[in-house]
Formats: structure tokens, sequence, C-alpha cells
């Protein structure tokens, strides 16, 4: 059969459709090591964060919290991926698999950048009065939601001091981490709490938690807001009690409590 050769106009149309094509595909192609041979597989997903952490918004309302997340305000860019409002109405700003800039410099365990590593969660509230209960109703829908559906463990929620000591204080003291251990979230000293044996390392302790010991007295304010819901930088008896306790839920030694001790306030 006899074939007609195409036209050069023809030609030039297809060159660019090909063009365009490889362009397009192009875009859409993941970033490739130009150091490494590409031999693709199929086997692979989104990276999941493994934290959560919580804030307060240190704002006057959610809309002026909206605001601040939304645009290049003066103390430069900042977002989270959800804030909860007083009323307990849940906004999501920044999908759950990208990295909002919540977190900031910090360290928590062997976790240096937070911000790739974490969900964050903004709660409208002052740090000068207590969190409202809609509020904290959301929220442990929320932590329902995301440690199910994103496999985070529920001990890993944590508080924005907690991972920066000293440089941030929210939640701050008036957060209720008892409520939201009750419901299985976060670290919480469980049954009779005793003394440590002799020997027992509180600052050890503080590192298994996940706290960085650079600046001890923010850690022991950090940690006071957190399991004292109070002020104060100086480790108290009642603080080694918690630490063991936490520290045996973590890493399970031979218990050597004798006589149990006053629970935890
Ligand atoms: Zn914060």
């Amino acid at each position: 059969m006899r074939q007609t050769l195409p036209t050069p106009r023809l030609l030039r149309t297809t060159a660019l459709l090909l063009a365009l094509a490889l362009l397009a595909a192009c875009a859409h192609a993941p970033p490739r090591n130009p150091l490494a041979t590409w031999v693709p597989s199929p086997n692979y997903d989104i990276r999941r964060p493994v934290l959560i952490v919580l804030h307060f918004t240190d704002e006057h309302s959610a809309q002026e919290a909206l605001d601040t997340l939304r645009t290049r305000n003066s103390g430069g860019p900042v977002s989270a991926h959800y804030l909860i409002g007083s009323d307990g109405h849940v906004y999501q700003l920044v999908p759950d698999q990208l990295r909002a800039w919540q977190a900031g410099p910090g360290r928590w365990g062997t976790i240096t950048d937070l911000n790739s590593a974490s969900i964050g969660i903004e709660l409208d509230n002052d740090g000068h009065t207590p969190f409202a209960q809609a509020q904290i109703d959301s929220l442990l829908r929320l932590l329902a939601d995301l440690t199910t559906r994103l496999h985070i463990p529920p001990t890993q929620v944590i508080g924005h001091e907690d991972l920066a000591p000293g440089r941030k204080d929210d939640p701050g003291p008036y957060f209720p981490w008892a409520q939201l251990a009750a419901a299985g979230f976060g670290r919480w000293p469980s049954g009779p709490l005793c003394d440590p044996p002799p020997g027992f390392d509180p600052w050890m302790a503080m590192a298994v938690v996940g706290y960085a010991l650079d600046d001890r007295a923010a850690v022991v304010r950090s940690f006071h807001h957190h399991f004292r819901g109070m002020q104060g930088d100086t480790l108290d008896a009642q603080d080694l009690r918690i630490l063991y306790n936490l520290v045996q839920q973590i890493e399970p030694t031979a218990n050597t409590c004798a006589a149990p001790s006053p629970p935890a306030d």
C-alpha cells in the first residue's frame, strides 16, 4: 500500500505536540538524583508524620489567628495544619501530607526537623484562660481521626513548649493534658506513683521522655506546665516520681517500687 509522506507543516505540528507532551511529563516527574541510575519501583506511598504538636494561638479570636496563619505577618510567615476555635469549629489550612510552618527550631527525642515530622494544631486561646470544653471535644475527635488515619502513635502528642523549652510556652499550664490522657492521647503517669530507686537520673529520664536538655531550667518549666499544670524551674520529689513512672512505661525495668506515693496532682 502506498503511503503519502507527511507535509513539512504536519511534521512541525507533530514535533511541537511531542515537545509539549514531554514537557508535561517532565512537570509531573518526581525529582531524580543525577548521581544515580533511575530504576523506578511502584512500591511506595507518601511519607507520613509521626507526631502531633499542640499550640495556643496567643491571639484574641479565631479570625485573627486565621489572618496570621495565612499571611506574611510581621514576625515571618507561619501556618498550621489545623486551627480549632473556642466554639469547637475545626479549620484546616494545610494538607496533612505537606509541611506546615508551625514548630520551628527544636528537638523531640531524635527528631530535629519537627515541621517535616509533625501535624500542627492551633487552639484559639490567649494563654491566660482555661480552654473551652467544646474546643477540647473537637480536639479529641481530631486526634482520634489523625492517629487512626495517619497511623500516628497516640502517645506521640506533645506541646510546642515540649519541643522548644525556653523559646515557646504553649499550650501552657492551662492545657488539660490529663483529659487528653484519659482519652488515650499523649504520655501521662499511670497507676500509683512511687519513689524512684537510688541512682535514678531525672535528666536521663527527661531525655528518654523526649526533652532536649540544652537549657535544663527551661525544660523543667515546660515539664511543670505539661505534667503539673504549674510554674517553676526546679525539680521536686513529685517530678521524680512522675519521671520514673513515665520511663517505666517507655523502657520497663524490674519495678523496685516499694511504698506507693499519692497519685499525680
Ligand atoms: Zn506554638
